[in-house]
């Protein structure tokens, strides 16, 4: 038996055979245009830019960068497919197209599943079981309220926006595409979506899928390119809407450009969650939540329970047993199907992951790292967990936005709530415990925008998703994300 097989059985984990899923179901094209009024075009300064696999850095296509004029193009596409056609169609046309959308992302699952883990990492488990048939279920959603929006609380006949220009960043990208796009086209606007620069691929067979289900001309326009690609978008005078998810820093910036104009706008920024456990919650299910909470995506999700904040009488034990648990995390090739955590999205993120850590050390958290062995090429990252965290520490106050927990202690119900309030952030918390009175006490104090109980990182359409403070502001999800594409 191997050093690496006895250290797993000793562990009580199983050897798995390799089980890669085939990258040629992508069938990628070498290289991407833009997607503006219904067709693909060149970008007009010719500029193009690669997409990266990062498990192993490879160049996997080139893609078009949308200059300011792009920009305006798409933007007049939009304008002229509102006044047109689309706020001349009704509710129940656009309804039809929205499913045929989300049916068409249905047939085309495992294609796109594929490009999301080529493109971005994730492996292969979460962009099949997650992020494209969450994607399918907004547009499903969506669908659904596109006919029924007297009844959606926001008064009779209420009227669309007119051109949203909408910003997503890399971590879930066709879900956050499908975030943006469902409840902006039922409402009855249109859109210029602006994907990550390093993951721009799902987006572009979306747009094919736009074409598929012949949605109008103009109705979506996707610009590929970097942050200059989303600055034109901000500040181009012909848009009447700004939807942002991103980092807190671009976020700020965004809402000093638009604050002289007449634009409405909704930031989804970062985020610090807090996972708070009692005593008394039933252990194995916790500690897999406090697993999924801060390993699912890498930790490349805003409303990650990056800060674990344990009643100190099981702290050594729930520790023990995280410890342990991540030992047997299957870190590695995104493609194979037994993968748990993938690849870091960049070379950025993984240099911003490893800057923090460090400084974790240096101010004396204690640190356990899996001792899984790291694929050569690509950026990696092994499953990380500090313990002895104060709240001064970086590591405790500032977002990693990778696979690394912060444990940090409590002794009183009280005592929890302080400290998962002590930040600047207000996503998401996690609170776990047998007693629904306590779960309740403590979560009506938490300031943020998103609350689990005994569970973290469930997603659903029907749920408003949002934050407080300096995670933004605005709900997509659920009729309340309606509200963010009406005008009332
Ligand atoms: P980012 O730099 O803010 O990028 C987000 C998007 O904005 C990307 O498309 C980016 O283009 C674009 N962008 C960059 N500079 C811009 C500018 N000046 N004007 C307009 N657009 C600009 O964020 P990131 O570092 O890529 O993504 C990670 C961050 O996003 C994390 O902090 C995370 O918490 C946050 N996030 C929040 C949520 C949420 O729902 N609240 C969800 C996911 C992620 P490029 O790709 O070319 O840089
Ligand atoms: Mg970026």
């Amino acid at each position: 038996m191997t050093e690496k097989k006895l250290a797993n059985s000793q562990l009580g984990s199983l050897e798995y055979d390799p089980a890669p899923e085939s990258a040629s179901i992508a069938r990628l094209k070498p290289s991407y245009g833009l997607f503006i009024d219904g067709s693909f075009s060149d970008p007009s300064k010719h500029e193009q830019f690669v997409t990266l696999n990062p498990a192993n850095e490879e160049v996997i296509a080139t893609v078009a960068q949308a200059s300011a004029g792009d920009v305006d193009a798409a933007v007049a596409a939009a304008r002229h497919a509102y006044e047109t056609v689309w706020s001349k169609t009704t509710g129940a046309e656009r309804s039809k197209y929205l499913f045929r959308i989300a049916r068409l992302i249905q047939e085309r699952a495992r294609e796109l599943a594929v490009v999301e883990t080529l493109d971005n990492g994730k492996p292969i488990r979460e962009s099949r079981d997650v992020d494209i048939p969450l994607a399918a279920a907004h547009f499903f959603y969506y669908a659904g309220w596109a006919d029924k929006l007297d009844h959606a609380g926001f008064g009779a006949d209420p009227r669309p926006i007119g051109v949203a220009g909408q910003i997503i960043p890399w971590n879930f990208p066709l879900l956050m595409a499908a975030w943006k796009l469902a409840p902006a086209l039922a409402a009855g606007n249109t859109c210029v979506l602006k994907p990550a620069e390093t993951t721009p691929l799902s987006a572009l067979i979306l747009a094919e899928i736009l074409q598929q289900a012949e949605l109008p001309p103009g109705v979506v326009n996707i610009v590929t390119g970097n942050g200059t690609t989303g600055a034109a978008l901000v500040d181009h005078p012909g848009v009447d809407k700004i939807a942002f998810t991103g980092s807190t820093d671009v976020g700020r910036l965004i809402q000093q450009r638009v604050a002289s104009s007449q634009k409405r706008l909704t930031l989804e920024l970062g985020g610090k969650g807090a996972n708070i456990v009692f005593e008394d919650a039933p252990i194995d299910e916790m500690i897999e939540g406090i697993i999924d909470g801060i390993f699912f995506n890498q930790g490349h999700v805003c409303c990650a329970g990056s800060r674990l904040l344990v009643q100190e009488s099981i702290a050594d034990e729930v520790l023990r047993r995280l410890v342990r648990r991540v030992e047997q995390l299957r870190v590695g090739d995104p493609m194979d199907k037994n993968t748990d955590v993938g690849a870091i999205n960049s070379a950025a993120q993984l240099a911003r992951i490893q800057e923090l850590t460090a400084f974790g050390e240096g101010e004396g958290a204690t640190r356990y790292t899996s001792s899984c062995v790291l694929p050569e090429n690509g950026y990696w990252f092994a499953p990380t967990i500090f313990a002895d965290v104060s709240q001064s520490h970086r590591i405790a106050r500032e977002e990693i936005f990778g696979p690394v927990l912060s444990v940090l202690t409590f002794r009183t119900p009280e005592e929890a709530v302080a400290k998962a309030n002590n930040t600047n952030y207000g996503l998401a918390c996690g609170v776990w415990s047998e007693k629904g009175s306590r779960t309740l006490w403590v979560a009506q104090r938490l300031r943020a925008g998103v609350i689990w109980a005994n569970t973290y990182n469930r997603f659903d359409p029907t749920s408003p998703f949002g934050g407080v403070r300096e995670s933004g502001f605005g709900r997509e999800g659920g009729r309340h994300g309606l509200e963010a594409y009406l005008n009332v």
